[in-house]
């Protein structure tokens, strides 16, 4: 096993902050309806794997999100249904393929979420409304930085849209990195767990 990291079932919500819109709309999917349906539950796990949550952990995680709130499932279900499903994504069953998380390439490959899905990415995949909703909830304000990324979103630029969401979110972390001389990467971001290392690493140091 991978030593585990800082992150754990319960605490993985503390860690939301740094995700990109396709990682936040699963969180929100999976709180709201206590499930995501299978394509959801890949992407979601494995994003999940590469921010350091290890197996015990993400088993945990799972459980506790499908079975907790009003309408959720029982433990009974969940042990049954999808248990499985979950350590198969840890390679601790079937055939043991250790899976990688989805880069943003691979995560368009899959066909498009339908009205009860959660995956995809959300610049690709939500109506202008929905994706704004969304974005003000990860903490963009209604300006012209806004506008932008819906502009970008409309031209199908969906890793410029995703780049420049990170670069106004971490905008002050980015500023004090570069105040102490350090370097900031400017490439585009092309993979959700780059996302979330990039914003993790501006912070801490
Ligand atoms: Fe996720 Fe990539 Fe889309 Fe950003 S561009 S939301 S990281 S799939």
């Amino acid at each position: 096993d991978q030593a585990e990291s800082d992150i754990n079932a319960t605490n993985v919500k503390q860690f939301e902050k740094f995700f990109p819109a396709c990682a936040r709309r699963l969180m929100d999917g999976l709180e709201e309806n206590h499930h995501l349906r299978y394509a959801g539950r890949q992407q979601f796990t494995l994003f999940l794997k590469g921010i350091g949550l290890g197996p015990n952990e993400s088993l945990k995680f799972w459980q506790m999100m499908f079975t907790s709130g009003s309408g959720a499932m029982s433990l009974e279900k969940f042990n049954k249904e999808y248990k499985y499903n979950f350590r198969h994504s840890y390679g601790l069953e079937g055939a043991r393929i250790n899976y990688k998380p989805w880069s943003c390439t691979m995560i368009m490959s899959k066909p498009k979420p339908n009205k009860q899905e959660h995956h995809g990415c959300p610049y690709r995949d939500l109506q202008s409304d929905n994706l704004t909703t969304l974005l003000k909830k990860m903490g963009m304000r209604d300006d012209g930085n806004l506008q932008k990324v819906l502009e970008l979103s409309d031209s199908r630029e969906y890793q410029a849209a995703c780049t420049k969401v990170f670069e106004v979110l971490n905008s002050d972390n980015i500023q004090q990195n570069m105040s102490k001389g350090l370097s900031v990467m400017e490439v585009p971001i092309t993979h959700p767990n780059d996302y979330f290392n990039r914003g993790v690493l501006y912070e801490k140091r």
